[in-house]
């Protein structure tokens, strides 16, 4: 169960939830107690006082990849864990912000899953969507509302149930109030009239006492020190009807009028009877499973990778874009939003695709935008997206892919329950939670898209049919997705094997959906981020994967066929289609061999995948006056048939003496610094840029550099008015 304790600042909550917290371990529950407030002192009584590191420190000084729970949480009374999600610098930040940070830390570590009972300890001064988040994502089954008589702190009540009735309007989510008295005039009457007038019971009635004082100053809760006392054994009966399955209530705030007229000492109008405690008629429901979204951190673990560019706002629609039948629903100001169309549909990006350079990006039919603005990160922003959504629904779209930026991330909009409501017309909604730059960078919102859309828009009820494969993750930017793809699919159809879903490459909905009607996948290439997705696929639905990535160049590609040919029983077909490549790459062989005559070729390469180039160099009778190589053999598994005769020892040193003795025409090399201590006078070939794959990425590469030897390195074109115009025209 989860608990959400909400009061007023000061009205002593924090020492009601500690206490609460200590009964619920003292009848044997395993209790987490998360302190949402940021002058963190929530769990001060469990842990006894010592110093706590609070989750937004943490994360503020800690690299992404070293952060652990548990250097966040404390073990207090009982075997209590104590959390404390703190806040900004006072005057400085969103510090609802902060505890909607501090929630996808939690959940990005499952924290919540270790515990039986959940105390949230919640400011209910500011109902704000960060400190709404236990209710708001529904994480708390029950609330509590602890008030005194005194007006603020009724005040703060009733405006934590209009924040509760606005989040879930039709829901029963309240225990009830309770009391803690602060000895100020006619109080338990003003507290019992507003428990009637909202229609809710008081649970408990802590009475005014010095023992609290006394328990706090050894900086303990009353439960643990003097757990015979009067009050402690309040907590206790409290901690007895949670565990109970106490009756949930809807919020009935009063209305502005209402609660002026009670203020005064008016009867408001919507007050009856007095609520009595009943017997169990709601049943708590179960611990919901986190929405969607919320566990984003998790999803954007770091891996090596290009630096930073663009936010993961513009990653996640850059690749939503990828669904030919989906529409992508930006919740995000205009500005974001121009941002990442300009993205896909600059001039200049088209120029690039009109090139070759580019691999298109399909502008789906529908793109819709929220076009909230700074205010909506004041009140929220989910009416806008509701909207439009709708309107989407009503012309007939079925796939929407919601992408959030930075504003609803502040403001904490959550479409979860929009997404459930589209489901009623029909309508799929993937949300990816991007939040702008709280996922991270441009990949990492580009991996919350993959991950999300693999977790949720695959069907685990298909089963597989015979000839037909997957391929995963192709590269979305590239010059050589489009050819590679071709290449494959016309290998595969002359076996008789069709692709099945390329995800998430230019693709439909529905095939997507299909995924697993493929008996195999492929994964187009194979990083760290690919390397989740194929978990992803083979841990949640069983998918099969063949090894490694797509294959590079003859002998590769040939293996690969033959493999691909026994698992699907198709051996003959394979080999008739490695015969006709082969006689294409003799006279690829034959006409290249020319364009390297008298050529002095050196490789300086690291422990990447790289037998294609020595088996290329062999076939070619490239004169390698050097090969150093870089890096540990042992690194990674590579079929190592190709190759020459050197160890792996290799340094930029080594390099630039090779160059100053052996003077080559042509350095092949897949180290990006290394290129900057190659003279200008000779050529280089970067293999980290786009090489394709199959049968011929090899000669392809080859034919490309041989051309680099017809240019002059004095730049002919300048001086050549007839280069000049040419290329300027
Ligand atoms: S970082 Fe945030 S504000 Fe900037 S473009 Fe991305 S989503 Fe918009």
């Amino acid at each position: 169960m989860q608990i959400a304790v909400y009061g007023k600042g000061g009205i002593g909550k924090s020492t009601m939830s500690a206490n609460l917290s200590a009964a619920l371990a003292a009848c044997g529950s395993k209790v987490l107690q998360i302190g949402c407030d940021p002058k963190h002192d929530s769990t001060r009584l469990l842990h006894h006082g010592r110093k706590v590191v609070t989750i937004l420190d943490y994360l503020l000084n800690t690299p992404e990849d070293e952060q652990k729970l548990d250097d966040v949480l404390m073990t207090g009374f009982l075997d209590t864990g104590c959390v404390e999600a703190g806040g900004p610098r006072p005057g400085m930040g969103c510090a609802g912000r902060g505890i909607l940070t501090a929630f996808d830390f939690l959940n990005q570590f499952h924290a919540m899953e270790h515990y039986d009972q959940i105390v949230y300890d919640v400011l209910g001064d500011v109902v704000c969507g960060g400190f709404a988040v236990p209710v708001r994502r529904q994480y708390a089954n029950a609330v509590f509302l602890v008030t005194s008589g005194e007006s603020m702190a009724i005040y703060a009540a009733n405006n934590i149930l209009c924040g509760i009735k606005n989040l879930n309007p039709n829901g029963s989510q309240i225990a009830g109030i309770i009391y803690n008295s602060r000895g100020v005039g006619d109080e338990s009457k003003r507290v019992e009239d507003f428990a009637q007038a909202v229609h809710l019971p008081i649970l408990a009635r802590i009475p005014r006492s010095s023992s609290f004082a006394q328990a706090e100053k050894e900086a303990m809760t009353l439960v643990e020190k003097d757990p015979d006392s009067t009050e402690a054994k309040i907590f206790l009966e409290l901690a007895g009807k949670l565990l109970n399955q106490p009756r949930l209530y809807p919020a009935q705030p009063l209305s502005e009028e209402q609660m002026e007229l009670f203020m005064r000492g008016d009867t408001p109008s919507q007050a009856t009877a007095p609520v009595q405690e009943k017997k169990p008629a709601v049943v708590i429901p179960p611990t919901p499973a986190a929405p969607s979204g919320t566990k984003k951190r998790a999803l954007s673990d770091p891996f090596s990778r290009v630096p930073l560019y663009g936010c993961a706002y513009r990653g996640a629609v850059d690749l939503a874009i990828h669904i030919k039948d989906a529409a992508v629903l930006g919740h995000a100001p205009k500005s974001c939003t121009w941002y990442a169309i300009n993205g896909f549909s600059s001039y200049a990006r088209r120029g690039l695709y009109e090139r070759g350079i580019l691999y298109p990006a399909f502008v789906p039919r529908q793109f819709e935008n929220t076009d909230i603005t700074v205010n909506d990160a004041v009140y929220g922003g989910i009416d806008h997206a509701r909207q439009k959504a709708l309107e989407m629904a009503a012309r007939g779209i079925r796939n929407i892919i919601a992408v959030t930026a930075c504003i609803p991330g502040l403001s904490g909009d959550d479409l979860v329950p929009l997404q459930k409501e589209l489901k009623t017309l029909g309508v799929n909604m993937y949300i990816i939670h991007t939040d702008g730059i709280e996922a991270g960078d441009y990949n990492d919102g580009m991996a919350l898209c993959y991950k999300t859309l693999a977790l949720e828009a695959v069907d685990s009820d298909v089963t597989p049919e015979p000839d037909c494969i997957n391929i995963v993750y192709e590269p979305t930017i590239s010059s050589q997705t489009d050819k590679n793809f071709m290449d494959l699919q016309d290998m595969l159809e002359k076996m008789g094997i069709r692709i099945n879903c390329r995800f998430l490459c230019a693709e439909f909905m529905e095939n997507i959906r299909q995924f697993k009607k493929a008996p195999y996948s492929i994964m187009a290439r194979y990083d760290e981020l690919g390397h989740q997705l194929q978990n992803i696929f083979e841990e949640k639905y069983g998918c099969k994967f063949l090894d490694g990535e797509l294959p590079r160049g003859f002998s590769e590609t040939a293996d690969w066929l033959r493999m691909v040919g026994r698992l699907y029983g198709k051996t003959a077909e394979a080999e008739q289609v490695i015969a006709e490549k082969q006689l294409q790459y003799r006279n690829q062989i034959d006409a290249l061999k020319p364009l390297y005559k008298n050529k002095k070729v050196l490789f300086f390469l690291n422990n990447k995948i790289i037998d294609w180039i020595f088996e290329l160099s062999r076939d070619l009778d490239w004169n390698v006056v050097d090969s150093i190589l870089i890096g540990s053999k042992e690194d990674r598994t590579i079929d190592w048939r190709h190759q020459f005769s050197k160890d792996w020892d290799g340094n930029l040193e080594s390099l630039k003496k090779s160059i100053a003795e052996k003077k080559p025409d042509l350095i092949i090399l897949n180290h990006s610094i290394a290129q900057a201590c190659i003279p200008a006078d000779i050529f280089t070939a970067n293999l980290s840029r786009d090489v394709g794959s199959g049968f011929f990425a090899g000669t392809e590469c080859a034919l490309r550099w041989s051309q680099l030897f017809e240019n002059s390195l004095e730049g002919r074109w300048k001086h050549d008015k007839s280069i000049f115009e040419k290329l300027c025209r």
